[in-house]
């Protein structure tokens, strides 16, 4: 499983992050730092809360 971030939608609510701070790493201003998330084996719930969490739908499950 993959992510991909559009980080042009990117408010920086962080909440993803609060779902799954090992997966969506802020930058210093609390914007998701990368574009595309490989999901390890065992993490994939945590990466769906994480997508379902961004009131942007910023996050694409891939
Ligand atoms: S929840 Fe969405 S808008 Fe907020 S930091 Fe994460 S990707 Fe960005």
């Amino acid at each position: 499983m993959k992510l991909v971030v559009d980080q042009g939608k990117c408010c920086g609510h962080a909440r993803c992050n609060d779902r799954a701070p090992e997966l969506f790493e802020l930058d210093d201003l609390g914007y998701v730092a990368v574009n595309e998330i490989e999901v390890p084996e065992g993490m994939e719930e945590a990466a769906l809360a994480g997508a379902r969490a961004c009131p942007e739908r910023a996050i694409t499950i891939v």
